[in-house]
């Protein structure tokens, strides 16, 4: 029905019949009438995509109200006060949901504006003290403004009304704000909302009523409890919007005996069982909504929850050991991209303590997403996209309370604080979803918009000045602090941690030993020095894909000498500097081919974009000279000859090993002799050499021929064979198109998706950022996503898949991998498993989500058994 209303604009045919029908059933089972001013009933119409989007899509409740229905209303619930408030929130929401009434200039909702002159004529604070006749003149206020809005007076139809509801909620789907949800969680093949009407139930009718929320496991940890929160005598959008704080369902120490299991124990049992009944019916935790009307239970919805990285895991995993789910539906279940969470630092609790201790600590707030941020404070969503995007700062979005307008702004921030709001808040469920630390209902926060600051007591904290919040014990610290590794990061790569104590890694290494039994990819890292190496085969990396040797010589004493080799006037000077190099070279593979003794490590020849190592300042300058024994002047001359206009496309990679073999020799040779020192201990090394950005069968096969009699020599000389391999990089789109040929001389293919995509698109690497904000933003939408992030799977893609067939139509076991950054990218991770990679490299800290990613995408070929 949506995709018919969303492609005509019309109602599919039939539609009208099948509602009214189901009116029909929902009144005969409530016992009321639609429409009926003697024993009217009330429904609501909300959205119900296959993927739930916490507050994207338009809602609105109490339709059927009109003149005469309240009247009705009133006598049935023996209180006329609660049927005009009911009228009067109804008014609100239709008039600003389907008939589209935005706030004023200054942000003000109108109706809020009223209700607010009201109280404060009246001279009270809560909208509980306004009286029947304060409502009964707001709902006449409400009813003018409407008609000045729409030219007509408003709908007393109440078949009108609920058309009206149906449209608007269909329509919520391509509002900016559910589009922008969609982008950012990859929802781009949902296509389409379900519209429900609900027969209304009141939690405000006294009270013996009441609302909430709940989770059937803890959404930030995953522990295995009941765990929500709730609201007497109130309606649903009371606990999510965050104006009231709520209280817990579960007793708790510190309750203040509120809790729902102490006020209402009988309901509180009733919602136990049917919470076990849910959780165990969809196997898989539950994000409940209730409502308690005269003492009766009602859910108004369950959907599967959103959870926090560390929850995922927890709950996969425990569900297997309480045999609900298989390990198959584990692995698929935990989004692979949230294995970051697991992996992110958290503040040292020595440096945090220690900023307590100063008067650091502003306030504390509820830990709705766990995880440590710090950042410069900001108090809108637009100033945080403004100050990440084009001052490259790191930002703490602060509100009052979050609305769904602000999505962009929490996604592009390290953290996010509210002032109001529960655990179940705009923020808190929209910040798990995405990852972020987050605290909300920091009650002692003064936030003052227009003075862009806020306060605490007599601090002040202006816009701008840095902030920290720890997402995992709800605190708020002045000033910046120094992270530290997370429970997973000390046990696998600081060794600081046994196994036994963190719950966390032992669930994350049971998840990924079930993911490897499915993957067909291999997983191996971009490692260039031995500890990432010895922390990526922590994290499970089956080999080396890419060793840049030109980060190599980033540090030091060796920037001086790989300049002093770029700058040479002649093969001599080159020679001399290449000298200096060649015994560090052998020592940097030596720890490499150690650290990975026994898998394959593929390094790659020198490649370094020029301008990345050229020498800038006159110090620099002046100490290469000396090392060269030539004038500053000189050299200075020769660094303005050797600049490029376009360095991304200039003399780097195979092209200066062609012009200059002597460096792709030294480093053959330097690769060979560390093999082969390594092999006559008894070392098992597989060392793979690749020649980078190759873009015609010949520079392959010519610096082949004369790489190939080096690494034999060296063997010779150290009586040693270990095994020769020599692939290429397939990163020139070139290089793609004639990969037949390229395959009669390559061991092997490594797919460079960074400089593929540059020279597919015409990106400029260095240059992009400032368009591609364009690009991506929500207004143009010309890119879906960053294609430097996530692959390109029509254009760049296409030249991948071309290049695999056309390799392995000349060497069908070519092996082939990829080790530009979308190797560790969850969906560029399925494409890859789709075009039949063998394996994908990527960055240490990544290795684990690509297991996982690569896992998922096995699985999720599989052919479907029949049932
Ligand atoms: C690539 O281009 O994808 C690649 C891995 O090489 P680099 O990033 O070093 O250019
Ligand atoms: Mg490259």
């Amino acid at each position: 029905a949506c995709r018919h209303y969303q492609e005509s604009g019309e109602f599919a045919p039939g539609l009208e019949e099948q509602v009214d029908g189901a009116l029909a059933s929902l009144e005969e089972w409530m016992d009321s009438r639609y429409g009926s001013p003697e024993q009217p009933l009330l429904v609501s119409v909300r959205s119900g995509a296959p993927v739930s989007m916490p507050g994207m899509m338009d809602t609105v409740l109490n339709l059927g109200l009109n003149d005469s229905t309240v009247q009705g209303l009133g006598k049935r619930a023996g209180d006329e006060r609660f049927a005009f408030d009911c009228y009067r929130r109804f008014l609100q929401m239709y008039g600003n949901v389907v008939l589209g009434v935005k706030p004023d200039e200054h942000g003000e909702n109108p109706f809020e504006l009223l209700l607010k002159e009201r109280k404060a004529q009246r001279g009270v604070e809560n909208d509980l003290d306004l009286d029947t006749a304060d409502l009964k003149a707001l709902v006449q206020q409400f009813r003018e403004k409407l008609q000045a809005h729409t030219g007509k007076p408003f709908i007393e139809d109440p078949k009108e009304q609920l058309w009206g509801a149906i449209r608007a909620v269909f329509d919520s789907w391509d509002t900016p704000r559910a589009t922008a949800y969609r982008r950012i969680h990859r929802l781009s093949n949902v296509g389409g909302t379900a519209v429900n009407v609900q027969a209304m139930v009141f939690g405000n009718l006294g009270s013996d009523c009441a609302t909430g929320v709940a989770f059937t496991r803890d959404p930030g940890n995953g522990e295995k409890r009941f765990f929500g929160e709730y609201l007497l005598n109130a309606q649903g959008e009371d606990v999510v919007a965050g104006i009231r704080t709520p209280d817990p369902l579960t007793r708790a120490a510190d309750d203040g005996g509120n809790s729902l299991e102490e006020t209402m124990g009988d309901l509180y049992q009733e919602l136990v069982g049917i919470y076990q009944k849910l959780e165990t019916h969809y196997r898989d935790m539950q994000d409940l909504e209730f409502t308690i009307q005269k003492g009766k239970l009602y859910l108004l919805q369950t959907r599967n929850g959103k959870r926090t990285g560390q929850a995922a895991v927890r709950i996969a995993v425990d569900m297997v050991d309480e045999g609900l789910i298989d390990e198959r539906t584990a692995v698929s279940r935990v989004d692979a991209e949230s294995l970051v969470q697991l992996l992110a630092p958290t503040f040292s609790l020595q440096e945090k303590k220690d900023a307590i201790d100063e008067g650091r600590l502003l306030a504390r707030g509820l830990c709705a997403g766990p995880g440590a941020a710090t950042g410069r404070m900001v108090l809108s969503a637009e100033k945080a996209v403004d100050m990440v995007r084009n001052k490259n700062e790191k930002v703490i979005l602060v509100r009052i309370e979050t609305s769904p307008e602000d999505i962009a702004g929490m996604h592009i921030s390290e953290g996010i604080l509210t002032a109001r709001g529960g655990l179940t808040s705009h923020a808190a469920v929209v910040a798990r979803g995405m990852g972020k630390p987050c605290v909300v209902g920091c009650g002692d926060l003064e936030i003052d918009y227009s003075r862009k600051e806020f306060r605490v007591g007599d601090r002040v904290v202006k816009q701008g000045d840095p902030l920290s919040i720890d997402g995992t014990t709800g605190e708020v610290l002045l000033g910046t602090l120094p992270t530290s590794p997370s429970e997973v990061v000390q046990v696998l790569v600081d060794r600081s941690l046994d196994a036994k104590e963190s719950d966390i890694f032992r669930g994350l290494q049971r998840l990924l030993e079930w993911a490897d039994r499915y993957r067909k990819m291999q997983v191996r890292t971009n490692a260039d020095q031995p500890a990432d190496a010895l922390a990526a085969r922590a994290f499970g990396a089956e080999g080396i894909g890419l060793c840049r040797t030109e980060h190599m010589f980033f540090g030091g004493e060796r920037i001086v000498a790989v300049r002093e080799m770029i700058l040479a006037e002649d093969e001599q000077q080159r020679r001399r500097a290449l000298d200096k190099l060649l015994p560090m070279q052998r020592e940097d593979f030596l720890g490499i081919f150690r650290a990975m003794e026994g898998l394959p490590v593929t390094v790659r020849l020198l490649d370094p974009p020029l301008h990345e190592f050229l020498p800038k300042d006159r110090a620099a300058i002046e100490k290469v000279a000396e090392e060269m024994k030539v004038p500053p002047e000189r050299l200075s001359h020769k660094i303005e000859k050797l600049e490029e206009l376009n360095p991304m496309l200039g003399h780097r990679g195979c092209r200066l090993g062609i012009s200059f073999p002597e460096i792709y020799e030294v480093q053959v040779r330097a690769i060979f002799e560390a093999a082969c020192e390594l092999k006559a201990q008894g070392v098992d090394v597989q060392p793979e050499v690749m020649i980078p950005l190759v873009g015609t069968v010949e520079e392959l096969r010519w610096l082949r021929d004369i790489l190939e009699p080096v690494a034999r020599q060296v063997m010779k000389e150290k009586g040693t064979e270990v095994p020769l391999s020599i692939g290429t990089m397939i990163e020139v789109p070139r290089a793609a198109l004639v990969a037949d040929g390229i395959a009669r001389h390559a061991d092997f293919f490594s797919f460079g998706t960074n400089d593929l995509t540059q020279m597919t698109y015409g990106y400029s690497r260095d240059d992009a950022g400032p368009f591609l904000a364009d690009y991506l933003s929500e207004d143009k939408g010309i890119l879906p996503a960053d294609p430097f992030q996530s692959i390109d799977q029509e254009g760049v893609g296409a030249l991948v898949r071309m290049g695999i067939e056309r390799g392995r139509s000349v060497r069908g076991d070519l092996k082939i991998g990829v080790c530009g950054e979308h190797g560790g990218e969850p969906h560029s991770v399925a494409f890859f498993h789709d075009v039949g990679l063998d394996y994908v490299s990527c960055s240490p800290y990544r290795v684990p989500i690509a297991r996982l990613a690569a896992a998922q995408q096995a699985l999720a070929s599989e052919p479907k058994k029949k049932k």
